[in-house]
């Protein structure tokens, strides 16, 4: 018997479940143009997700940077007017 990850991903959703796979490759690319395999649970392209996960992870970060600018800046200001 093969190992389950040496096995072609299913090309159908409906496959992956059937076989108890978390992916699967369907033929078509993605609305995005990416050929990956998909999500079975969220139907959702492997590379569209991780592009939105690095796309969230840059928001964060910029985020962070922003509040901790702010932060020094309000600190700061808040030394200058007690001092
Ligand atoms: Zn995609």
């Amino acid at each position: 018997m093969p190992k389950p990850h040496l096995q072609p991903l299913p090309a159908t959703r409906h496959e992956a479940i059937e076989q108890g796979e978390k992916k699967f490759f369907p033929v078509e690319p993605c609305k995005h143009g990416h050929s990956s395999p998909r999500y079975t649970m969220s139907g959702r392209c492997c590379e569209c997700q991780r592009q939105s996960y690095l796309d969230d992870k840059r928001a964060f970060e910029e985020a962070r940077k922003r509040k901790q600018e702010r932060a020094i800046k309000e600190r700061s200001a808040t030394t200058k007017q007690h001092a």
